[in-house]
């Protein structure tokens, strides 16, 4: 690890001299907006399906969705997915996907998909990993060799899997570290979106999103956002967060880079999958999001309802013949109880896991639909106040999220 302290930051290309006439493969058209928070509803075009925004998209960790088959995940919706470039890049290797023509092909998957750069999983799954200019060196936990990760490796694999949108490789800081190392991690992230930018094969048919860096910081978001519209690129992706930080923190740096990054432009807020984070993340501006939780708390048993969760695993729904959700429209709570569910899980059956993470699935779909669709008859604030007292209806809210949607004009009310 090296020492924060020794850190010089470099500054170096921070002016863009590449082409910015670009022509990207994506095309985002505002449906309506909120006339009183920050919300939009849009339609997003991309080269393998239009998407419709706010949106959430699971995430599919080896090219498939733990369990759940492409027609499940369409039947539930899903519009986009995400996949994790570190896991494909080792398996099946892009040498696979590209003979198998990407992995929309190789999964039949008919309908969008956006890859992560690698980087992230990285520094979450390994211990050993050194950032150096040229790239992110790490030991494989698959057969321990050492591997160097650069932007352009990162964007070669991505190009081999062929997303509607790839993500660059960035400068990874966790959201706890203070000092230089966050401004550094802030213009290494410029000149890596450069590289990635130059190594792009596919501009025909392959997006790039720059992740915005510079922690808790606002000087260096503004800054990192001023360096990244000079690259023209086709949407945004607001980095660095969801790391265990305040939930204050959160909301003042989303709020801030939607004030700062252009409305016509597509913002994708990166590890947000709890529903009042999405809920107060629309309201906030923001269009896209993405999170494992909805499917790996269903591997644990726990199912998400407009009211909390559901923990199945618990005994008290051993003898409880209703649905998970007797609202929900999902084929687990059309054809299962949660006592059923319950003897699954206890027997630790996966396709227990299965069933709730369809419904787990359904539930984002329909809750993003639900925002959509509020936004489009300018009745956002009437869901929030809807959403809010049905997950507390005591009308203990979080604090955190009473003071953010203060700051676009929706007061809950208790
Ligand atoms: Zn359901």
């Amino acid at each position: 690890m090296m020492d924060e302290k020794c850190q010089i930051i470099d500054r170096s290309g921070f002016i863009y001299n590449g082409d910015t006439n670009l022509e990207w493969p994506l095309s985002f058209n505002i449906l309506a907006k909120c006339s009183t928070t920050k919300a939009r509803t849009s339609i997003l075009k991309l080269p393998h399906y239009e998407v419709e925004t706010p949106i959430f998209m699971p995430v599919g960790t080896q090219g498939t969705m733990k369990g759940l088959t492409t027609d499940q995940l369409e039947n539930l919706n899903c519009q986009i997915i995400l996949a994790n470039t570190y896991h494909l890049g080792m398996r099946p290797g892009p040498e696979t996907l590209q003979k198998a023509g990407g992995l929309q092909k190789f999964m039949n998957w008919k309908r969008a998909l956006l890859t992560d750069s690698g980087g992230f999983q990285m520094v979450s799954l390994v211990k050993l990993s050194e950032v150096t200019e040229e790239g992110v060196k790490f030991c494989s936990p698959y057969d321990n060799e050492e591997i160097l990760l650069t932007p352009e490796k990162s964007i070669e694999i991505q190009n081999s899997i062929g997303a509607d949108i790839m993500m660059q490789l960035d400068d990874v800081v966790h959201v706890s570290t203070r000092g230089p190392r966050v401004e550094e991690a802030m213009y290494r992230s410029i000149r890596w979106l450069d590289r990635c930018l130059k190594a792009n094969k596919n501009m025909d048919s392959q997006n790039i999103f720059p992740v915005l860096q510079g922690g808790l910081d606002l000087d260096l978001r503004k800054k990192c956002i001023e360096g990244m519209l000079m690259r023209n690129t086709p949407g945004y992706a607001i980095g660095g967060l969801s790391g265990g930080e305040e939930k204050h923190e959160f909301c003042k740096v989303v709020s801030f880079c939607t004030d700062h990054l252009p409305a016509s432009k597509p913002r994708y807020v990166m590890g947000v999958g709890y529903a009042i984070d999405l809920v107060v993340s629309c309201a906030l501006g923001a269009d896209m999001f993405d999170c494992v939780f909805p499917t790996r708390t269903a591997r644990f048993g726990t199912a998400l309802v407009p009211w909390g969760q559901l923990q199945l695993k618990s005994g008290q729904y051993a003898t409880d013949f209703d649905p998970i959700d007797k609202e929900c429209h999902c084929s687990t709570c059309q054809n299962y109880t949660r006592a059923y569910l319950h003897s699954l899980v206890a027997a630790k059956e996966t396709v227990g896991c299965h069933f709730i993470t369809i419904h787990n699935i359904a539930y984002q779909m329909a809750l993003m639909r639900a925002i959509r669709e509020s936004i489009k008859q300018d009745k956002f604030p009437d869901f929030i106040q809807r959403f809010f007292r049905t997950m507390y209806p005591l009308g203990n809210y979080p604090q955190w999220c009473t003071d953010a949607l203060e700051t676009v004009g929706v007061f809950l009310k208790s």
